[in-house]
């Protein structure tokens, strides 16, 4: 069989395949790198490649399928969002200050990966710690959209997004804090899944906010996102915040009848923020459930409103702790010229860290110190258990809330750089998931003036099966997913 269309191939097709002899997992591996080779000087999705460690893991894969010993994943492959720490491998979060770091061990989520029989075939482009919407803010330069070069793929997992609608990987890990994985997925017409928190391993990948971080997937079908998700999710010791609660097979238990599933739909989402066609192909995709046997129920979530404002004191609180450790001493970069210890942290944090990050802990030292914490801090999160008590009221009359990703399509590189509220109010409609802890995920559902869209479902806690099944039910009904930029078909 001939290898040049195994990019073409999702997970699920490519693991048939595999298992089928129709190519190796040499090929496979080759097919693609030769894709990133091809392409990614274009859409810079990619820091690092991990070529040769790919090539070495790919035939471990071969023989393992040769001996009858294949595991679920063996052989695919997927790129990592630079966020999570790769043994031996460069692992940047986007950062300055990361530049030169190897990591001494693996992430949880990439070792479960590895041991699924994942191939890394390198690192994605992020925004710095990712913070950021548009995957503007990495040191390394913006990630290009491959629906149209002009514009943003979203981020902070942008270069996940990018490499996996322009066909460099046919999976990507993903990670999302207040809009990360769905975002940028809405945006390059790719499924983002982001679990429920402390579904994922924590472990290893480098912290924003950490009681809002969540791991996830980016796949161009929900078929697989459900496999990539089954091989990643679990109880990790090493994770104080993972939850001990049964992986379901997702995969298996995907399933299409929406009869009787009861679909939230929240007045604020449609209100004048959403630009006015993506509203309309969110309503169509609505239509289509409803068709499907699905109900729609009007909830209200009255506090939703506030989930933006709520986010910017919390992440940044979060992200100036969690930031403190960059220091110039034990880990990144460091300053080569300071005259003593606080010219040290001082020259190696503001050489190190960009113009978002330094907002963020800017803002996060202000509302966690002494005269305000209680005005900021505290309000904020007393702000956050009324949004997570209006989402378990909402869920107590439906099984999924439904509504768009994002209020527009892809904008332009450079459109929002320089007005960091019109840059955070991308996320208008993904926050509330991260507070409240709740899996989320976006499902291709159009096209605007040839840019995608995307269809966002929030489920209960734990509710990832519901999300996926709702998601799969409309793919079956659907084509968007299939479209591909015609550059990267
Ligand atoms: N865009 C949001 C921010 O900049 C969310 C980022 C994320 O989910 N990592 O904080």
């Amino acid at each position: 069989m001939s290898t040049d269309s195994l990019h073409t191939q999702t997970l699920a097709e490519l693991k048939a395949g595999l298992e089928n002899r129709d190519f190796s997992a040499v090929e496979l591996a080759e097919a693609l790198l030769a894709r990133i080779d091809a392409h990614d000087a274009t859409l810079n999705a990619l820091l690092t490649v991990t070529a040769e460690q790919a090539l070495d893991a790919a035939r471990q894969a071969d023989d393992r399928i040769a001996n009858g010993e294949a595991r679920a994943l063996e052989g695919l492959p997927i790129v990592h969002k630079d966020i999570f720490c790769t043994r031996g491998v460069r692992t940047t979060c986007g950062s300055r200050m990361l530049d030169g770091f190897v990591s001494p061990y693996d992430a949880t989520v990439v070792s479960r990966l590895a041991d699924a029989g994942t191939i890394m075939l390198g690192k994605a482009n992020m925004d710095e710690f990712a913070m950021g919407s548009s995957n503007e803010t990495s040191y390394y330069g913006p990630v290009h959209n491959p629906w149209n070069p002009a514009c943003s793929p979203g981020g902070s997992s942008g270069g996940s997004a990018a490499a996996v609608a322009g066909r460099l990987a046919p999976a990507a890990t993903g990670t999302d804090t207040g809009g990360s994985i769905r975002q940028p997925a809405a945006l390059t017409n790719t499924v983002g899944l982001k679990p429920t928190y402390g579904r994922v391993s924590r472990y290893g990948m480098i912290a924003f906010a950490s009681s809002l971080d969540q791991a996830g997937v980016i796949t161009r079908s929900v078929e697989d996102a459900a496999l990539l998700l089954g091989g990643m999710a679990g109880f990790d010791e090493r994770d104080s915040t993972s939850i001990d609660h049964p992986v379901p097979d997702y995969f298996s238990a995907l399933e299409e009848d929406l009869s009787g599933l009861r679909v939230g739909v929240v007045r604020q989402h449609f209100d004048a923020g959403l630009e006015e066609h993506t509203g309309a192909a969110v309503r169509e995709a609505l239509d289509l459930l409803k068709t499907k046997g699905a109900e729609l129920v009007d909830v209200d979530l009255p506090n939703i409103d506030l989930s933006v404002p709520t986010y910017y004191v919390v992440a940044p609180a979060e992200c100036s702790s969690n930031l403190s450790r960059f220091d110039g001493v034990r880990f990144g970069h460091r300053a080569d010229d300071a005259e003593d210890l606080l010219d040290l942290y001082c020259k190696s944090r503001g050489e190190g860290f960009g113009a978002e990050v330094k907002r963020r802990i800017l803002t996060g030292t202000y509302v966690l110190s002494a005269g305000y914490y209680d005005a900021y801090y505290l309000k904020a999160q007393q702000v956050r258990a009324l949004i997570a008590e209006d989402f378990r009221e909402a869920f107590a009359n439906v099984d999924v809330i439904a509504g768009p990703t994002t209020p527009t399509p892809a904008f332009e590189l450079g459109a929002k750089t320089d007005d960091p509220i019109t840059m955070y109010l991308n996320d208008i409609y993904t926050i509330g998931a991260n507070l409240a802890g709740l899996p989320a995920l976006s499902v291709p559902c159009g096209f605007v003036g040839g840019l995608p869209v995307g269809l966002h479902l929030v489920g209960g806690h734990f509710a990832e099966q519901t999300l996926l099944n709702v998601a799969y039910s409309y793919q079956r009904d659907t084509d968007w997913h299939h479209r591909c930029p015609e550059a990267y078909a």
